[in-house]
């Protein structure tokens, strides 16, 4: 989205040195930065010769009132890298940041910037770009072009990893010492976890995802998109364990800081939809536990429908919190409110605060999500679908899929089928030697023997509206995979449970 009326408002005024300057100034269409929406760019041309190397030469620019983040390209006519001169930005409150010739490429908003930069408010007002010559640069000018894009969106565009659609394995829920993930170091002080040491940790464990869920705070955000640039194959998402006196919840791609406390006028429903407003996934955590000195705030109280209207999942694996005798109280809340009518999405999550001494592990469990891309955006549509399953025990290649179909329809996981006659699909690979049991309203109807490390198990049942359907894999009693339900509605396209 553009700054309204900021292209009216945009004037050009004469650089503040660089008498060898040669001056060309334009506003032009370009294409926007890789994965972003599109912007319309400003765009300063110009040359620098060695006489310019005393000290950085500036080019003004015009910041509009609304607007939220800054991006800068430099480049150079006749150079193959993106940037050929130092450079960076100065605003109305002083210099943000400073880049040595060779990265081209600077953002900043009010929470994460380019390395290099401070984050911070976007003061409107005239702001510069500031450019050096290269201290080896010869006699002759050298031409740059910088192009600016200011936008009003809440923060910068979110990378695309890979864009072909698929099932994409990660962990929803792990902390850094940006909140309580701490660990001992050798001479046995605590020192906090670092996104980076998390980011090691998931790609070893094979996951494509990672959500980094700090307690209320956002400040590790600036972390994870640092660590991004660095992490071609592991996609970091923007995630926050809100934690209340009366439940933590997660909330997974926020765009922005929302304020995290309860009060009198701002009861747990009103906390989630503020929340939830810039389209974040919502799961209650560890809904079981009870809230105590240990864990204040760890039990869920606001159990009503009003408020579990506001969330779109629930955690029902907790790798923190191990599975005691096969036992899942978790799942079985999901299940009881699956049968009053609620449609939910069960996901799960290691809760490890210390990847390196600390008894939970990343990806133990993993949430695996059918997504369009692997990018945020996409992974939080994957989730609000319910075309998810949990992945209990890490194993690379371990997935079910569940389908149901009637008269040549077919719905997947998260959606929902009409009454009658249905045959259900269960497709399994890498659990051979486990026992597979359907699900139907939360009771196991049939259990059988997965024999293949690749087979379809089906099921033929006559189904009536308020009916939903799961199957729950175990391995000598413990799960290992648990997937989300098919729903059956009525002849009015409800579900209502019963
Ligand atoms: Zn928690
Ligand atoms: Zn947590």
């Amino acid at each position: 989205m553009i700054v309204a009326g900021w292209r009216a408002r945009l004037r050009w005024l004469a650089p503040s040195g660089g008498a060898a300057m040669v001056m060309v100034a334009a506003l032009v269409r370009a294409p926007a930065h890789a994965g972003s929406e599109s912007r319309e760019a400003l765009i300063l041309s110009g040359g620098l010769t060695r006489a310019d190397s005393d000290r950085p030469v500036e080019r003004v620019f015009v910041v509009p009132p609304g607007t939220s983040q800054i991006d800068l390209d430099l480049t150079c006519a006749g150079t193959q890298h993106d940037a050929c001169l130092d450079f960076g930005a100065r605003g109305p409150g002083g210099i943000r940041g400073w880049s040595m010739a060779g990265h081209g490429h600077v953002h900043i908003d009010a929470l994460s910037a380019s390395y290099g930069y401070l984050p911070g408010a976007i003061e409107p007002g005239e702001w510069h770009v500031m450019l050096g010559a290269a201290p080896d640069h010869d006699e002759g000018e050298r031409s740059y072009q910088v192009t600016i894009r200011l936008s009003d969106r809440p923060t910068g565009a979110r990378p695309v990893l890979r864009s072909a659609p698929g099932w994409f394995a990660g962990d929803l829920h792990v902390h850094s010492g940006h909140s309580d993930g701490y660990h001992l170091d050798r001479l046995g002080h605590e020192v906090p976890v670092s996104v980076r040491d998390l980011n090691v940790d998931a790609g070893a464990a094979h996951l494509d995802f990672l959500a980094v869920t700090d307690h209320n705070t956002v400040s590790h955000w600036i972390d994870v998109d640092r660590a991004q640039a660095t992490s071609p194959d592991l996609l970091l998402l923007h995630g926050r364990e809100i934690t209340t006196a009366r439940g933590h919840f997660n909330a997974i791609g926020e765009r922005r800081f929302t304020d995290f406390r309860l009060g009198p006028e701002r009861p747990m429903r009103r906390l989630l939809a503020d929340v939830a407003k810039d389209g974040a996934f919502l799961s209650v955590n560890h809904a079981w536990l009870s809230s105590d000195q240990w864990c204040a705030g760890c039990g869920w109280m606001d159990r009503d429908a009003e408020t579990l209207q506001e969330v779109s999942g629930i955690e029902v694996l907790n790798g923190s919190t191990p599975v005691l005798a096969g036992e899942l109280p978790g799942w079985t809340w999901w299940a009881d409110l699956l049968n009053r009518g609620e449609r939910l999405v069960a996901v799960g999550g290691s809760d490890v605060h210390d990847p390196i001494d600390g008894h939970a592990a990343i990806g133990r469990p993993s949430t695996v999500v059918w997504a369009s891309a692997l990018s945020e955006d996409a992974i939080v549509a994957g989730l609000k679908s319910g075309r998810v399953f949990v992945r209990a025990v890490p194993k690379e290649h371990s997935f079910v899929d569940l389908a149901a179909t009637s008269d040549r329809i077919t719905a997947t996981m998260g959606q929902a089928i009409s009454q009658g006659r249905l045959t259900l699909t269960a497709h399994l690979r890498g659990v051979a030697g486990q026992q597979c049991s359907w699900i139907r309203r939360g009771n196991v109807v049939q259990s059988s023997d997965v024999h293949a490390d690749d087979q379809t198990l089906t099921l033929s049942t006559d189904a009536v509206p308020g009916d939903w359907f799961s199957v729950i894999v175990r391995r000598h009693g413990q799960p290992s995979l648990l997937s989300n339900a098919v729903y059956v509605q009525d002849e009015r396209g409800v579900f209502a449970g019963r």
